[in-house]
């Protein structure tokens, strides 16, 4: 009796570990150089992750533009999902190494922002992002993708990758409301103030097409419905790409990372990126078709 006792006990204890109680995931933020504010946007980038209680979020810096990049060797097989803020120098060929082993294995990766403006003439990371801008990509990179009629098209016309129009808020279109990042989430969402990428090239191997959003000509945008959150197709990889999030001045003047509808896709994207899943419930605090919605401490509301 004492022993069924015992196990009953045990099987209660498993049944009502809280979800916090759980081993966390473990995440590594890469930045140091960036065209963007990377100083504000990677301890940003962590905060949100670690605030979530499901993360434990490293960061692993290179040396500054120009410096020798030798001693920049992360070790990507220590974690769970890798978080790409980072837009500058090459990394020494051993890490590009390292980084492409991790993520053939079936490694779990977030390319975050500007990271898809990074190394242009990596052909193989261009297929770990599936569509890059600037830094000289053109026609050669790949077709432009964009919706038409709601339908994916390839445009292989010539012309330069990656533009933006005005920052502004924008509303965010679901393409697939089936998928573990995107379930139970409204269709169209108000986002915070933010560039709007556009006119990206690449060899599009987009897996899931999650959101797009219009790119208005009148804001000097492409007049194309663009592709701004999606999964990539490659191999045993899970790749969440988003497109959101360009950082402010400082971390308390940073409306679009402080939109909770990106933290909610920040957290949801690198949690699937990771596992497979998403656990989380649909937060409260989600923006509405009319209005964003923010989350200025970078920290969801307790449900
Ligand atoms: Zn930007």
């Amino acid at each position: 009796m004492k022993r069924l006792f015992t196990i009953l006990l045990l099987a209660s204890i498993v049944a009502f570990t809280p979800a916090c109680s759980r081993q966390p995931i473990k995440a590594l933020i890469i930045s140091g150089q960036n065209n963007h504010n990377w100083q504000v946007s990677h301890p940003v980038l962590q905060k949100i992750l670690n605030n979530s209680a499901l993360f434990e979020a490293d960061i692993a810096l290179t040396p500054a533009a120009g410096e020798d990049m030798s001693t920049f060797r992360p070790n990507f097989s220590d974690y769970d999902v890798v978080v790409l803020d980072y837009n500058g120098d090459r990394w020494p060929t051993e890490t590009d190494t390292a980084f492409l082993e991790y993520v053939q294995a079936g490694g779990g990766v977030v390319i975050y922002h500007a990271a898809d403006n990074a190394f242009a003439q990596w052909e193989e990371f261009n297929k770990i992002i599936a569509l890059g801008g600037w830094e000289n990509r053109d026609e050669k990179a790949g077709p432009y993708y964009y919706l038409v009629d709601g339908k994916p098209t390839l445009d292989y016309s010539a012309g330069p990758g990656g533009s933006h129009g005005s920052e502004r808020e924008y509303p965010m279109h679901c393409r697939k409301a089936d998928h573990p990042i995107t379930k139970g989430l409204p269709d169209n969402w108000m986002h915070a103030r933010d560039e709007m990428y556009d006119r990206m090239r690449g060899p599009a191997n987009i897996k899931d097409l999650l959101y797009s959003g219009y790119a208005d000509s009148t804001k000097g945008g492409s007049g194309r419905e663009e592709p701004l959150v999606f999964t990539v197709d490659y191999g045993k990889a899970r790749i969440f790409h988003l497109m959101l999030g360009h950082c402010g001045p400082t971390a308390d003047n940073n409306p679009a990372m402080q939109c909770a509808g990106f933290q909610t896709l920040l957290l949801r994207g690198t949690e699937w990126a990771a596992t497979g899943k998403v656990t989380q419930p649909v937060p409260k605090d989600f923006p509405t078709a009319e209005k964003p919605s923010y989350r200025l401490d970078y920290k969801a509301p307790a449900e």
